[in-house]
């Protein structure tokens, strides 16, 4: 075979990679070709990679994703599967048993923001759901014990059980933990204070009887579930029964010869049925902070630099011959609040540029604060997120993030077998 059947048949399984997907966009033969520009220009680069926080308004917010974007000047913009792999980086800053900070790097803002739209809504956990009150004579309504018991975050497994049938099925060990709760303050003794821990588990389901008919000798009384094994309950659960995770959780107070009996049935769900199901506190992102001194900001302007900003960003570094340099030495904890580069009022509260004509000083003024808006270049990183995942306690969130990860993969499988 000659030389130029071997290039060609390179060229040609290059190609029937690209068409199999493989690597994405441009094919390799193209990319690699010496006269094709890898990079961009500078500002165009910044522009694409950064959000630009002016003191009025971000700019430049726009991911831009479209293909041929800088077809213009021969750079490919196509997403390349090769350089997301490359590229993609997950780095934990913050792990605890409530809370988790992560750096998520070389991602789009549309995946980012599904992550945490899937921890608030769709990673399913286990909830009150039905409360079956025998007696309540404490001052709280039924109604809204009910709803203060649904919201209790409880610690159990919500992969070992199976949604309930809302078609009129039954309720039974696969569905549904029950909770009973029966407290009295005794006549005479003093009020006393009902907490979370005072739900005890059944693990032989419902103790309550159903309807008033009276069974007879030989049937059981009919209760609200349909518990068959509950050996296989206490086997699976006997190192960690199922419980409130949080024991002192306040539900009611009880004067003398009040009581409250009931029993709580947990089903499992997700957030978008109702807040109680969303296993998270709050999942929320930001993107990484990029604070860059343009020019060197020394001694008073150093000085008053550090002073402006509350989230300690500057710090100063003496430079010798009595001299101090303003540096960036937290980026990271910038909360974009843009008071570095903001303009002061005047006493009257009107703005200084205004007064420009009127009042020499305040010239002086004005012309000092539009330098520290050139001065420091206050940025996002486009693809870095900060990642924070606050748990409710029920399930730990590094789980959470995994099971977020598999609900997505499982959604994108279902469009690639619907499309195929
Ligand atoms: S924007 Fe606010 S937090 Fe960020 S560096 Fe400036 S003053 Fe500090």
């Amino acid at each position: 075979m000659s030389e130029s059947d071997d290039s060609m048949s390179e060229i040609d399984a290059q190609e029937q990679n690209h068409s199999n997907g493989v690597g994405g966009g441009i094919p390799d033969y193209i990319m690699n070709l010496d006269n094709i520009p890898a990079k961009l220009p500078t500002h165009l680069e910044l522009h694409k990679t950064r959000v630009i926080c002016n003191i009025d308004a971000p700019q430049h917010t726009d991911p831009i994703n479209y293909s041929g974007a800088y077809a213009a000047l021969g750079v490919d913009n196509s997403v390349r599967l090769d350089n997301f792999c490359q590229n993609f980086k997950v780095e934990v800053k913050r792990f605890t048993d409530e809370d988790i900070e992560f750096d998520m790097i070389g991602i789009d803002p549309a995946i980012a923001n599904a992550f945490r739209r899937i921890l608030i809504a769709e990673v399913p956990t286990m909830a009150i759901e039905r409360v079956y009150i025998a007696n309540n004579t404490s001052l709280i309504q039924d109604e809204v014990l009910a709803h203060r018991l649904g919201l209790i975050p409880i610690n159990a497994d919500p992969k070992l059980f199976e949604y309930p049938d809302n078609a009129g099925g039954e309720n039974n060990e696969k569905n549904t933990i029950v909770f009973k709760l029966h407290v009295h303050c005794v006549k005479g003794q003093p009020r006393i204070t009902v907490k979370s821990d005072a739900l005890k588990w059944l693990p032989n389901g419902s103790e309550l009887i159903a309807d008033d008919t009276k069974p007879n000798a030989e049937s059981k009384p009919k209760t609200f579930t349909s518990f068959r094994d509950n050996h296989d309950s206490k086997k699976k659960f006997a190192k960690n029964p199922p419980a409130p995770k949080n024991l002192d959780i306040i539900l009611a107070k009880l004067g003398p010869g009040q009581e409250i009996e009931l029993e709580a049935h947990a089903v499992k769900g997700i957030g978008k049925t109702h807040a109680k199901w969303s296993p998270v506190a709050t999942a929320w992102y930001r993107m990484l902070p990029e604070v860059v001194l343009m020019e060197d900001v020394v001694d008073e302007m150093a000085e008053e630099l550090v002073s402006k900003c509350p989230a300690k960003v500057f710090d100063i570094e003496d430079i010798g011959e009595g001299r101090r340099r303003a540096r960036v030495v937290n980026a990271r904890a910038c909360t974009l609040c843009r008071e570095c580069i903001r303009e002061k009022e005047s006493e009257d509260g009107a703005d200084k540029k205004e007064k420009e004509s009127e009042d020499g000083a305040d010239k002086a003024i004005v012309i000092k604060k539009k330098e520290w808006e050139d001065l420091i270049s206050l940025r996002r990183v486009k693809d870095h997120f900060i990642f924070t995942i606050e748990s409710t306690g029920a399930i730990s969130p590094d789980v959470l993030f995994t099971e977020a990860v598999k609900i997505l993969e499982d959604k994108c499988e279902r469009v690639i077998t619907e499309l195929s």
